[in-house]
């Protein structure tokens, strides 16, 4: 096997993981980092951008380049691709760094989304109100995550408060999703046009962070597991896309409503490092790098993974569980921080609700 050598763009906690993932299969690692972020830094070379020859430096040393971030900057994504491949490509990216465009192109391939409208004046969104109704979520277009850059409006009297909130910006107005719970779908596209799609996770979120992911969804119908598969790989072949691709969906009574996507390897996706054959970062290298893809079947009938924010809280209570692997990604202590995550692995769905049960002060205090 001849050694490949990846160029990822960021230095945070996936690329830290690609890395341990992907240094098996003979792949070195290059990081380019523009934030100073750096988890990954030990695990391959890392640029800091300082001058016009530090891109250049970071292309000349890579085969083939991917990123951590769906904000990571098309210009910059155009440039390189001038000179060596970037997977996800940038289709892949421009469509999900936009909340307008991204929704349109679900709706283009039937994939169903809350109803919306752009909002770009006080006028504009009053008319969203009396055309979607109330409850809506006022979010930004662009550049909003964990809840981030979004306001609620439950009542006329709060729409004055969430125009103030987020002005200045493009927006969206979604008609509020009555939803049961929160799932997501993560798939691999290889360049030769495979498409393998996970289990698929429910998600827990609290203060809009994800806390914990059980695989697979607890009672999710075949129809529903069938429409997310088929959602997925509609936009993995429409984009094109080479790599991890993460789709979040709202579970409804009427079926599943995708939110959002992420052209990446995604947090609900850290349970398959110890729950599938092969985990979503090394199939991300594989695909980026022209290999066969690996099984995304679970290698256990249940898993769960537990983010670890802003405190480190006490490891050895999850070292002393069998079914327990911690992951911490060298990073400093700091409110709502993912600072390292818990992967549990069970036979028995029962045995994960009690490990989960038993790990309860990283779900609840770690956070606040
Ligand atoms: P997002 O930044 O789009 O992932 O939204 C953050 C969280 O806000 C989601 O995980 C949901 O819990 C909630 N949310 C977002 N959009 C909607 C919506 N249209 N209806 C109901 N809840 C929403």
């Amino acid at each position: 096997m001849t050694i490949k050598r990846v160029g990822v763009i960021g230095s945070g906690q996936l690329g830290r993981m690609m890395a341990l993932a992907g240094t098996p299969l003979n792949v070195e690692f290059v990081f380019y980092d523009e934030a100073k972020v750096s988890p990954s830094s030990r695990l391959g070379e890392t640029i800091l951008p300082s001058n016009e020859n530090s891109l250049d430096h970071f292309i000349n040393s890579v085969d083939v380049i991917t990123y951590e971030s769906e904000n990571t900057s098309v210009e910059l994504v155009d440039k390189i691709i001038q000179k060596k491949p970037v997977h996800p490509g940038k289709s892949s990216l421009s469509n999900s760094q936009h909340r307008l465009t991204e929704k349109e192109l679900f709706r283009s391939l039937g994939i169903a989304t809350a109803n919306f409208e752009r909002v770009t004046s006080f006028e504009e969104l009053e008319e969203a109100v009396s055309k979607l109704g109330l409850p809506i979520v006022l979010k930004t277009t662009r550049e909003g995550y964990d809840g981030k850059g979004q306001a609620l409006i439950k009542q006329v009297e709060d729409i004055e408060s969430a125009w103030k909130k987020l002005q200045g910006k493009e927006l969206i107005a979604e008609a509020f999703v009555n939803f049961s719970r929160e799932l997501s779908v993560i798939a691999v596209r290889s360049t030769a046009g495979e498409i393998k799609v996970y289990p698929i996770a429910e998600n827990d979120h609290s203060d809009g962070i994800l806390r914990v992911s059980r695989v697979p969804a607890n009672n999710l119908s075949n129809e529903k597991e069938a429409q997310a598969k088929e959602f997925i790989s509609s936009l993995l072949s429409k984009l094109d896309h080479i790599g991890v691709l993460t789709l979040e969906l709202f579970d409804t009574e009427s079926g599943l409503v995708a939110n959002e996507m992420a052209p990446r390897v995604h947090n609900s996706g850290h349970w398959s490092m110890q729950g599938a054959y092969t985990c979503q970062f090394e199939n991300h290298i594989r695909a980026i790098c022209g290999m066969p893809l690996g099984s995304t079947e679970m290698s256990q009938p249940n898993a769960a993974m537990i983010n670890i924010i802003g405190k480190n809280g006490d490891s050895n209570r999850v070292l002393s569980l069998p079914n327990a692997h911690l992951h911490m990604y060298g990073k400093e202590e700091r409110p709502d921080r993912k600072i390292g995550h818990i992967n549990l692995t069970s036979q028995c769905s029962s045995d994960i609700e009690r490990d989960i049960d038993h790990l309860k002060d990283f779900v609840t205090e770690c956070g606040k």
